[in-house]
């Protein structure tokens, strides 16, 4: 699976290993090689162009590691990248559990693999302990009715069909037949075209208003590339579906259709199918996909170590600066991107020894960082070093700077003053020998 993009990804890395820093001339060099990989690997012009502008501005802000190289930190950061950009984390279906049936329709031109995919979810969901009907509403050809059957035969999951060629009255009768069976999810298979046209979109716009599915998943073969991405746009403008299946990442892919369909049509890919049998279906998880793009899956868990202990190493120095009380709003500013890292503001307060005592939680938890760091990004260096200078005048230039206003900056100086009012009788407390627990 996409061997190409792999190969041509390496060779970028690999021109890039020698190089002591990371550079506007080499990150430029780096940056033309990886759009020109991605576009020969039929990822959409626009998609490829955003992702190499991304990978551009992180690998230039990112702070130096010592032990990682800068070809190291750019896989790492293009790794991080093509996962963002198919979606991040795996968005699982969501069928409401108490919805006798839940209801699964899915959608998709002809070949893309659609029934095969319907047996494939409803062995999934038996396996998971669910009850699961399938309904052929796939009516003009009989083989497609003939091939649910049989693959339903083949899970042991019954498949409701109808003689005449009436997609509707399959679909409504399936769902009657699954309330009378008791299942917990129906699974419509609907009508494919070879190419997408009015009939077949009518036809599933209109099940679509009568059964309200829960999920309605659009069926894709990754091997067309960027016909991919078009038919997924038509399908979404006019059937707005919940999640995309990529099938035939098994074949001989290029890579292209999975890392623009994501941005393209903003719906995230649920599933992803490698293979003939009913058993080859799998979760998409963005970031183990872009691990298999990139191949270099060792290179990306040594760099994520490595910034791990950085992380580490300046909490260290932060908390050698407070306790000296030499924390300015630089030092504010900075702990402020390692908060948003680490998700959560207790970090902060978990630093100072006896500090997660004396302040109150909630208090910081409703802190909003935004407008915090907008301020802060229009002061000059002087005043994030001495907020003591930060007059007037000054104040009225932070807020016009930072969208927001002067009553703002008024309470973060305030605040920040306070702050290190306390860290002062913190390191009072502890200079006079009185012992402060750390545990919460
Ligand atoms: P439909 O017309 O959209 O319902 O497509 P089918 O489910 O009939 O699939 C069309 C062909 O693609 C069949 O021969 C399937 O076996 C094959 N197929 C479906 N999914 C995959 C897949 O993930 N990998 C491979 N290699 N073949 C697949």
């Amino acid at each position: 699976m996409f061997d190409n993009l792999s190969d041509k990804l390496e060779l970028t890395f690999k021109k890039l290993a020698g190089q002591a820093t990371i550079n506007e001339v080499n990150i430029g060099i780096a940056m033309r090689d990886i759009k020109r990989a991605l576009l020969s690997a039929d990822v959409n012009y626009k998609v490829a162009k955003k992702l190499v502008e991304d990978i551009r501005e992180k690998s230039l802000g990112e702070e130096v590691i010592k032990s990682v190289s800068p070809a190291q930190m750019i896989v790492k950061i293009v790794n991080d990248e093509l996962a963002e950009i198919m979606g991040g984390e795996n968005q699982p279906l969501n069928l409401p559990p108490k919805k006798m049936p839940a209801i699964v329709m899915v959608a998709g031109l002809q070949g893309s693999g659609k029934t095969t995919f319907c047996a494939k979810l409803a062995k999934r969901l038996k396996k998971n302990g669910k009850n699961p009907m399938l309904v052929a509403a796939d009516v003009y050809r009989p083989a497609a009715i003939e091939q649910l059957k049989t693959l339903g035969e083949q899970i042991d999951v019954p498949v409701y069909s109808v003689e005449e060629q009436d997609a509707m009255k399959a679909a409504l009768g399936g769902l009657e037949a699954a309330k009378n069976g008791a299942k917990d999810v129906l699974i419509v298979d609907t009508a494919g075209r070879l190419q997408i046209d009015e009939a077949m979109m009518a036809e599933a716009e209109a099940l679509k208003n009568k059964l309200s599915p829960d999920e309605l998943l659009f069926v894709v073969d990754s091997m067309m590339g960027q016909e991919a991405v078009n038919t997924a746009k038509a399908f979404n403008e006019r059937l707005d579906f919940d999640g995309v299946v990529l099938t035939k990442l098994d074949g001989d892919s290029r890579g292209g259709a999975a890392l623009s369909i994501r941005q393209v049509v903003e719906k995230p890919i649920k599933f992803m199918s490698v293979g003939e049998k009913v058993d080859d279906l799998d979760l998409f998880y963005p970031d183990r996909m872009a691990q298999r793009i990139l191949g270099m899956g060792d290179i990306v868990s040594f760099v994520e170590k490595a910034q791990e202990t950085l992380d580490l190493e300046k909490t260290m120095q932060m908390q050698s600066k407070l306790m000296k009380n030499e924390f300015d709003l630089e030092d504010f500013f900075d702990q402020l991107q390692q908060l948003k890292k680490m998700g959560s503001i207790q970090g902060l307060i978990e630093m100072v020894p006896g500090l997660n005592k004396m302040v109150p939680k909630q208090d910081l938890e409703n802190i909003n960082f935004k407008p915090i760091e907008a301020m802060i990004s229009s002061m000059t260096k002087e005043e994030r070093k001495s907020p003591e200078i930060i007059n007037g005048s000054r104040r009225k230039r932070i807020a016009l700077g930072s969208g927001t206003r002067v009553q703002e900056v008024n309470m973060l100086l305030k605040q920040f003053t306070e702050m290190k009012k306390m860290m002062r009788s913190v390191n009072r407390l502890t200079k006079s020998g009185r012992k402060i627990t750390t545990e919460n």
